[in-house]
């Protein structure tokens, strides 16, 4: 259920067998959560018969962020992550869309909460990977009981593991539910998130999606969606916090994220959204996507990166 394993990881400096890549059961991130994650996905191409990464860059610069926050230092930028990327793929040699998991823990083995010394490790690997949302095109969508973490409980806009404890909660809530998904408010009341996806709402022909202070994490998927609606849609764009009601009352909503790519939002708690069925900005939205990271659209090809 769990998916496949990933053929290779690179663990402890160098690119191995995924089997030899072992952590003892006294590792602090496994403990205490300690760790901060990435998620990014590489797209293959057929007619170019060539995996191309989407914007690693930005993932990493974003991970490397993270990491920051709870003060690990891996001695990597940017740059040097997505190369190592590129040779583990190229040792994976996938000819198919994939998922690329980097993953900084803090390594000593022992019992002791806090961040400072301790030792950071970086371990990347990827998996064959497909849809995330299973009615990506008509979700129906629950507000749930549970709460975005707030930035000052566990920081929101940094990938922390530990902080998804509270996401698989909502999910887990939202699926035995009958649900597709789950809508999260933060501490203020305002609809932020899903359990793994920024949200956008068409309202009055504008594309609002929440600030970047609204305890979201600040998505490349979502920052994508707001440079393809405006340029290619000419969509005006707002960043504001979004009520609870108003989604009610919205003619689209859809929430993004790397896995979940474009997401149709139809339904929240039995109510229809717009008409019911995916509306014509998401759905021209989710070709763009779709284009844009196979490195189809010519203006955007600075967002792919190919495993040469
Ligand atoms: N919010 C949360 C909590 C997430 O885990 C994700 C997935 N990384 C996103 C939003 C979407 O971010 P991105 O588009 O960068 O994948």
């Amino acid at each position: 259920m769990a998916g496949s394993l990933p053929l290779h990881a690179y663990f402890e400096g160098k690119i191995v067998p995924y089997s030899d890549a072992h952590i003892g059961v006294a590792t602090h991130g496994l403990n205490y959560g300690t760790a901060v994650f990435g998620g990014l996905r590489g797209y293959w191409n057929d007619e170019q018969q060539k995996l191309f990464v989407f914007r690693p860059q930005d993932h990493f610069r974003r991970l490397l962020n993270s990491a920051k926050m709870m003060c690990m230092d891996i001695g990597q930028t940017p740059a040097s992550l997505t190369q190592i990327t590129l040779e583990l793929l190229q040792a994976d040699n996938y000819h198919r869309d994939i998922y690329i998991r980097p993953l900084i823990y803090k390594a000593d083995e022992g019992i002791g909460v806090r961040l400072h010394d301790l030792r950071d490790e970086l371990t990347i690997f990827a998996i064959p990977f497909d849809r995330y949302v299973k009615n990506d095109t008509n979700a129906h969508v629950t507000v749930s009981s549970w709460r975005r973490v707030d930035d000052n409980t566990i920081p929101a806009r940094g990938k922390i593991s530990g902080a998804y404890a509270s996401s698989a909660l909502a999910k887990t809530d939202a699926n035995r539910a009958g649900f597709d998904e789950a809508l999260l408010l933060d501490q203020a009341g305002h609809v932020v998130e899903g359990s793994a996806m920024n949200v956008f709402m068409l309202r009055d022909g504008v594309l609002i999606t929440p600030p970047v202070t609204d305890n979201i994490l600040e998505g490349i998927t979502r920052r994508s969606i707001m440079e393809l609606a405006q340029n290619e849609l000419g969509l005006k764009i707002v960043e504001r916090s979004i009520d609870r009601s108003e989604v009610f009352i919205c003619e689209e909503f859809f929430m993004t994220g790397t896995a979940a790519q474009l997401t149709a939002v139809t339904k929240v708690d039995f109510r229809p959204i717009g008409a019911g069925v995916m509306g014509p900005v998401t759905s021209r939205l989710r070709e763009l996507f779709e284009d844009a990271v196979h490195a189809r659209l010519p203006s955007y090809t600075h967002w792919n990166v190919a495993v040469p």
